[in-house]
């Protein structure tokens, strides 16, 4: 029997058992042993009956009388009496009529349950029974608790764990030797069993120790193969040149902020070498990565490469690019500023196509377009990814595959990765990050606020918009006819229009309309031809009007926290007083992620507290998340992912061979198949 062998393959256990398991999550016998317990309960220490305190216990005695009836219909009792040389105490089982006819005179049984008292009388409470012996499993022990399911209990998978920890072959140590005693961690069949079954508390926690560092080590690896294989690869230097760099500062309105001089510095590095830039730049809404990206960009243009921004939304590309051709215009770049996405008309594009072939197009900013279309690009020297979670792994070697040779690739993204995760997950990035808002920006207000707030809070707004402000009132749907849950754009826009905003021009804006009209209502926004702009979260990302100063979210409730942060960064944007008002459906109590939206505006701080909540899978969305919950280790050992980062490393300065490791190698391989970067 190996870790591979179905459950099938233990005793006792048949189609209609496999099934149930299933439910578990339990398909092979690696599955079932690494089915760690949710909880222990501490029956190891062995009382004698005169010395019974209410509570846990675990008795060693013999158990005589037992005798089984049905009291009334349904109800069945078992009592038998337990008793060693101090005295003797009363069990009872409830509808578990086996129980009598189980029980053998003259026997020594290990007992072990509830003692309390029921009905005026001292007993313990359907109590697990065993024979004694040198291996209890539910007695006389610290005893795990399961995740249980219809038809599997505890006492039931202990059985079951025990029989296939005794059978599975392959529990030998399958982390090399070096790491083993440089980490002093203990055997991996001693770990397992301890997990399960552990001889003490201290035992325990070395056991936890071993296990949550073979999964840290495991995924910091499979990040670290990913980058190295990243970088094998050759890429073309683009040099810095420092008066380009200087001119380019020097014609910016106002001055970066160090973290911005010392990102674009690391980038500038990491672009002057032959191995390909694979740099994420993290900063949170308003830190000003666009710059950052200006800056790049224009390095490798000057160099006669191309570069490629991708954006999430149509919206943002076009923002983008009205934002670089000024940028970039000041230091005579302006007009190798091209546009490409879906919503352009055939002849636009067209001609798109042929200033990028000719490279006339020094910089082009587009979506998926810029891969979903055979895009003539000749030089391509770097790519920038805005918002990159929002792209795929695959996308992603689309464009490194057009580009012939591997180019440097830089991420920006607003959605804080607390550092543990960055040192695990993100291993294969090296990572900027841009920890300071630029001077002068005020603090967001954030309210939540109930519907019956809502008049007070019109009142207030509205004095806002009187004084010149512009609001942005987002709603979960875009429609009606969507499926149930909160309101939708059409009719918040109906609402406001036709009452409580009905002096204010309102414009709407939703991922249902074309990509013309969408920007037709995206400049008069900009232009303040419309006071409030009704939206659903397509412009969640990027989206900058300065003028905006209002973010009203209706049924905030149905956002997740990342997203909520992504969309109260959209206002703030200017040097004004800015509010966000998260509205929820209903007058319930708000949960401790809409308060820990208005307790901060840090979005570093969310995303811990996101991730403590819901796991990394969860914050992480899209990509198959599973592989991701970590099992032992916890995100917030900041040690112990340290150390086992370093080992990782060391495993790869070694030139360690994986393959030796069959075990580490499956386990690598599927990891490095998820982390690879979503
Ligand atoms: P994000 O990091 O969210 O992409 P942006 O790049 O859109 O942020 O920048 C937000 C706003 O801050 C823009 O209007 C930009 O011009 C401005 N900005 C960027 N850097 C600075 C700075 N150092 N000082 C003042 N304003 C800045
Ligand atoms: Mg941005």
């Amino acid at each position: 029997m190996t870790f591979n062998s179905g459950v099938i393959e233990l005793s006792g256990v048949g189609k209609e058992l496999t099934k149930k398991l299933a439910v578990l999550s339990i398909i092979t016998v690696g599955d079932l042993i690494e089915n760690y317990p949710r909880r222990y309960e501490d029956y190891s220490l062995i009382t004698k009956i005169d010395k019974l305190r209410p509570g846990a216990v675990t008795l060693e005695a013999n158990i005589i009388q037992a005798s089984g009836r049905y009291v009334r219909r349904g109800m069945h009792i078992t009592e038998a009496i337990a008793s060693d040389e101090t005295g003797s105490v009363r069990l009872v089982w409830f509808n578990q009529p086996y129980r009598a006819g189980a029980i053998k005179p003259d026997q020594q049984y290990f007992i072990a349950g509830e003692f309390g008292l029921r009905r005026g009388r001292f007993s313990i409470l359907n109590p697990s029974v065993e024979l004694v012996s040198d291996f209890p499993v539910n007695t006389a022990r610290i005893i795990p608790v399961y995740r249980e399911t219809k038809g599997i209990k505890s006492a039931y998978l202990r059985r079951l764990v025990r029989e296939a920890l005794n059978l599975a072959k392959d529990l030998d140590e399958h982390l090399p030797g070096w790491l083993i005693k440089g980490q002093k961690l203990i055997d991996y069949r001693k770990a397992v069993m301890e997990m399960h079954f552990p001889s003490s508390s201290e035992a325990l926690e070395t056991a936890k120790r071993r296990l949550a560092f073979e999964e840290v080590f495991e995924l910091t690896l499979a990040a670290l193969l990913n980058k190295y294989e990243f970088t094998k690869e050759a890429a073309l230097a683009i040099p810095f040149n420092e008066k380009l760099a200087k001119d380019f500062v020097g014609e910016l309105p106002f001055k970066l902020t160090d973290a911005q001089r010392k990102t674009v510095w690391q980038v500038y590095q990491d672009m002057s070498r032959t191995m390909p830039m694979n740099r994420l730049v993290e900063g949170d809404v308003g830190s000003g990565k666009t710059v950052v990206a200006a800056m790049a960009a224009v390095m490798a243009m000057e160099q006669k490469f191309q570069v490629a921004l991708m954006a999430p939304t149509e919206i943002l590309a076009r923002q983008h690019t009205e934002t670089l051709q000024t940028l970039l215009g000041n230091v005579g770049y302006g007009d190798k500023v091209g546009l490409l996405i879906g919503g352009l008309s055939a002849s636009q594009k067209k001609i798109a196509h042929q200033r990028i072939a000719n490279g006339d197009t020094g910089l082009m900013i587009g979506t998926h377009a810029l891969i979903a279309e055979k895009v003539g690009m000749h030089r391509l020297g770097l790519i920038v990814i805005d918002e990159q979670h929002r792209f795929g792994v695959q996308q992603r070697k689309k464009l490194q595959a057009k580009a012939g040779h591997m180019p440097h690739v830089l991420h920006m993204t607003a959605t804080p990765i607390p550092r543990s995760l960055a040192l695990t997950l993100y291993g294969e990035l090296d990572i900027s990050i841009i920890d300071e808002l630029p001077p002068g920006r005020q603090e967001i207000k954030t309210k939540i606020c109930s519907p019956n707030s809502r008049k007070q809070l019109y009142a207030l707004i509205d004095k806002e918009l009187e004084a010149g402000r512009q609001m942005f009132v987002v709603t979960p749907l875009i429609n009606d006819t969507e499926a149930s849950g909160g309101v939708s754009v059409e009719e918040v826009y109906k609402q406001l229009s036709e009452h409580e905003f009905k002096h204010r021009r309102i414009g709407q804006l939703h991922g249902r309309m074309s990509s013309a009209e969408k920007d037709v209502v995206m400049k008069k926004y900009l232009e303040r031809e419309f006071d409030i702009l009704v939206c659903t979260t397509v412009i969640e990302v990027g989206v900058d009007v300065p003028n905006a100063t209002i973010m009203l979210i209706e049924g905030a409730e149905k956002f997740g926290l990342a997203q909520l942060h992504q969309l109260r960064g959209r206002v703030g944007r200017g040097n004004r007083q800015s509010f966000a008002f998260l509205m929820l459906s209903d007058s319930k109590a708000p949960s401790v992620r809409l308060q820990a939206l208005e307790n901060t505006t840090n979005g570093f701080k969310l995303a811990e507290l996101d991730l403590r909540l819901r796991g990394p899978g969860a914050i992480y969305g899209n990509f198959q998340h599973g592989a991701l919950d970590l099992r032992v280790a916890s995100l917030s050992d900041t040690k112990l992912i340290a150390a086992a980062r370093e080992a990782a490393q060391n495993f790869i300065d070694k030139n360690e061979d994986i393959e030796k490791y069959s075990h580490l190698h499956r386990r690598v391989s599927k990891l490095r198949a998820v982390t690879n970067l979503n």
